[in-house]
């Protein structure tokens, strides 16, 4: 993996056209030739098994069913020329959603399976499950309390009390790769928290706050999370993670300090070498298990074992 390589859930790159101006004509769009819908049941997603990878399991809007889901489906935009639509059919119960779809067709929690769906597929989904959850937890008005419903192909809520738009939330939280010194020092900043499997470290992170800079807020969490102090950052890329609505902010980080002192948010923090951490990748350290294949910390990680974030910093 190279910080070139896409990352799951952003591929990126055109591959996935939102065709936001054709938002308005969505309905006319479902009904149309050609359009798919991704159904979510319960935080899942529909997947499709029958394959040699799994696969999202898209279906055909027919009226029939685009009635059974809870609201108007959600035009995720075009997606190899089909328009794509998704919507929330968590009011079928657990014997129901397990047959609705057929029987090669389950829904399956997007953190088992996104790591082996096509780069452009997990991108979808994840805008999918962003978008549902956040129409799910929001069907009254934050201003006035006052019911509000999808429009604009269920990219915005409109209340019906106060006429109020809510638009869907993204959270950004920072991610940052901390070494001591300068980038080709080799030690990293790990973490865990107690809830994390046995032997889990990862980077540190943690939602950014109103009024600050992406490089204020690694500095500000580095700094409550270990009292270790931060000098220069370097944004290094991003990640959607929807669970349920984040934006993972990836940065390098320079240590100005290495005393770790934690608080209350961490169980551990210590300060990891390079050959360290390429035994975790392969699963051979005796104390530290690596980060999950798919997530914004495994890829930085594997680009600083690589030596690549040392090369692009002193450069
Ligand atoms: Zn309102």
């Amino acid at each position: 993996m190279r910080l070139s390589d896409p990352l799951t859930f952003a591929a990126g790159g055109g591959e996935i056209d939102r065709a936001s101006h054709l938002r308005v004509r969505s309905a006319a769009l479902l009904a149309g030739a050609g359009a798919r819908l991704l159904p979510q049941w319960r935080d899942k997603a529909l997947i499709e098994l029958a394959g040699e990878c799994p696969a999202l399991g898209w279906v055909t809007p027919e009226p029939g069913l685009v009635a059974e889901a809870h609201e108007a489906p959600v035009f995720l935009g075009c997606y190899r020329g089909a328009p794509c639509f998704t919507a929330d059919f968590s009011a079928l119960d657990e014997d129901t959603a397990k047959t609705r779809f057929g029987e090669t067709m389950k829904f399956i929690d997007l953190r088992s399976v996104a790591g082996q769906l096509s780069q452009g597929e997990a991108t979808i989904v994840a805008a999918a499950k962003g978008v549902i959850g956040w129409h799910r937890i929001h069907p009254f008005c934050a201003r006035c309390g006052g019911a509000s419903a999808p429009e604009d192909g269920g990219w915005r809520r409109k209340c019906s009390a106060c006429g109020a738009l809510h638009f869907p939330r993204t959270d950004p939280v920072v991610i940052m790769l901390v070494t001591r010194g300068d980038p080709r020092g080799d030690k990293v900043l790990l973490g865990r928290q107690s809830v994390w499997a046995p032997g889990l470290y990862s980077l540190l992170a943690g939602f950014m706050e109103p009024g600050e800079t992406i490089a204020d807020a690694v500095r500000r969490e580095t700094f409550e999370e270990t009292s270790v102090r931060v000098g220069r950052v370097r944004f290094l890329g991003s990640q959607p993670w929807p669970f349920p609505a984040s934006l993972m902010l990836g940065c390098w980080a320079e240590a100005l300090s290495e005393e770790i002192v934690i608080d209350d948010e961490i169980e551990d923090a210590c300060w990891v070498g390079r050959a360290e951490m390429a035994l975790a990748f392969r699963g051979e350290h005796p104390r530290f298990k690596a980060p999950r294949a798919d997530s914004i910390a495994r890829w930085i990680l594997t680009a600083w074992v690589a030596g690549e974030i040392a090369e692009a910093e002193s450069a």
